[in-house]
């Protein structure tokens, strides 16, 4: 079979056990590509069957970050499709019903051993230095022996599964080859637990089965489980789905796997964002980082590192994926964002400005925002940026700075006040408070006493502004309005 199908269906089958971390998001970007480049189904399904790790928070913000990364599914929650339910934990008949399918066909058997005879037996094979694994005590019982146990236990047992005992397994993986297991190394895992939920491994590969999946693409820590999957599909008589594993993502120095926690780097000590939530409120933009993961394994070819999700689900194909591991260049990222708040329509990014400034507490509105975005645009790298850069423009009763960082270089502060003074005096008299007229009118006002310009701006920029640096001095006046730049700089001149 090729990688060319009629019907691809891929899924993403996270567990909500805590947050929505940027290694997920890869591996499902990648399974939605594949699906879109091959016209497939992308299937959301939520692996939740295990109840001790289950994070009740971990759903919204797995739903929130899908839906952020513009990542839309098929079937799946809220969606639903035809082969729902799609949450496991729904899906406990199916798991319970294959199970005994699996005893009654001789391919698995009931274990009856307790916790302690386990934890005994650990105990023993760690003491004669030997891997720990189940001694497949159950799996010759006579039938008298089994419904001795049976009694004894008050029908209390696992199901595990029947692993061969000898040979080799060989799984082809798309995108490294054949991998061969040696199947002495397998154990008799278990597929249902007591309490007649299903392992990862037999609701993983009934489901996968159960709908329709025709290609694995997931992360390549699964890799070990590879051959327990193929002996499950080779005993249900079902066919496998095609399977690739995805290369790792290593932390931005290369070594190691990327942190599932965000963690402050020695090199400058920079917190380095591996949640998708941190991603969004650090004021990155989805499709910077849609691309940024695109390059994280993936290659768009022709040199290009910018691309849009239109072009690269046009290009998508498993052969440009190298299955060695990936580093996280998140210098890479800021970079990107920066390039695509640059390209974004003005209008645009004045939308996604509001969400961030209203969260910070300004009062903002479109309409100045619209003015503010040209002033800044080429200045900042992520969304957040802009909120240091311009949060002045919407501070509603602005106060200026303390005195010393209005008084310029060379000036003290009588000379600054006489200079804001005279400059209000102009700019109150201007015709037309444009950007062009502030400038003239101040370039020769600076002339006239004597300043050089850097001093007489500097002491405005302070004013007006309450920074060091800002975006340019006079299209700032222009957007601030005649009215309220006259009202800083007047306020700046009562308190020198
Ligand atoms: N539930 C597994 C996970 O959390 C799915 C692994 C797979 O894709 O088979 O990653």
């Amino acid at each position: 079979m090729t990688e060319q199908q009629d019907s691809v269906r891929v899924r993403f089958a996270p567990s909500p056990t805590g947050p929505f971390h940027i290694g997920g998001a890869r591996t499902a970007l990648f399974n939605w590509l594949f699906a879109r480049h091959h016209g497939g189904k992308f299937i959301l399904r939520i692996e939740d069957t295990d109840r001790k790790r289950y994070d009740p928070d971990s759903l919204r913000l797995l739903l929130d970050g899908l839906r952020w990364l513009g990542l839309d599914w098929d079937e799946g929650p809220e969606v639903g499709g035809p082969y729902g339910p799609y949450f496991q934990s729904e899906r406990l008949h199916l798991y319970q019903y294959w199970a005994n399918w699996l005893v009654e066909q001789g391919h698995a058997y009931r274990c009856y051993c307790s916790e302690e005879r386990l934890e005994a037996l650990r105990q023993q094979q760690l003491a004669a230095k030997q891997d720990p694994g189940y001694d497949r005590h159950c799996r010759n019982l006579t039938p008298e022996e089994r419904a001795r146990l049976h009694q004894e236990t008050g029908g209390q047992f696992v199901i595990r599964f029947k692993m061969p005992l000898d040979g080799e397994t060989t799984v082809h993986d798309l995108l490294r080859g054949d991998i061969t297991f040696d199947n002495r190394q397998l154990q008799d895992l278990v597929l249902l637990k007591s309490d007649g939920y299903p392992t990862y491994h037999l609701a993983n590969v009934v489901d996968d089965h159960l709908m329709a999946i025709s290609h694995i693409l997931r992360a390549e820590e699964w890799i070990s489980t590879a051959p327990i999957h193929k002996h499950l599909y080779d005993a249900f008589g079902w066919e496998m789905p095609q399977i690739a594993h995805l290369p790792v993502i290593l932390n931005p120095s290369g070594k190691g796997k990327l942190s599932k926690r965000s963690v402050a780097f020695s090199e400058g000590g920079r917190k380095i964002p591996v949640l998708v939530h941190e991603f969004i409120e650090g004021g990155y933009l989805p499709e910077a980082v849609v691309n940024f993961l695109t390059n994280i394994g993936w290659s768009f070819g022709d040199d290009r590192e910018v691309f849009t999700v239109q072009e690269t689900i046009e290009r998508f194909d498993l052969s440009r994926v190298n299955p060695a591991g990936g580093a996280f260049p998140i210098e890479k990222l800021d970079w990107l964002n920066g390039v695509y708040i640059r390209e974004m329509a003005d209008d645009e990014l004045a939308r996604r400005l509001l969400p961030v400034f209203e969260k910070a507490g300004y009062p903002v509105d479109l309409e100045r925002m619209r003015r503010v975005v040209p002033l800044i645009k080429v200045r900042i790298k992520t969304l957040n940026d802009a909120l240091d850069m311009a949060g002045f423009f919407f501070t509603p009763s602005f106060t200026p700075p303390p005195a010393e960082e209005i008084v310029q270089k060379g000036m003290d502060a009588a000379s600054t006040k006489a200079a804001l003074q005279a400059a209000a005096d102009r700019l109150a008299g201007l015709p037309d408070f444009s950007a062009k007229a502030q400038e003239e009118a101040l370039r020769a006002l600076a002339a006239e006493l004597g300043l050089k310009t850097g001093q007489l701006f500097g002491a405005l920029r302070a004013a007006t502004t309450g920074q060091q640096v800002s975006p340019p001095l006079f299209e700032t006046m222009e957007v601030l309005g005649r009215e309220e730049a006259l009202k800083r700089i007047r306020r700046a001149i009562a308190q020198l």
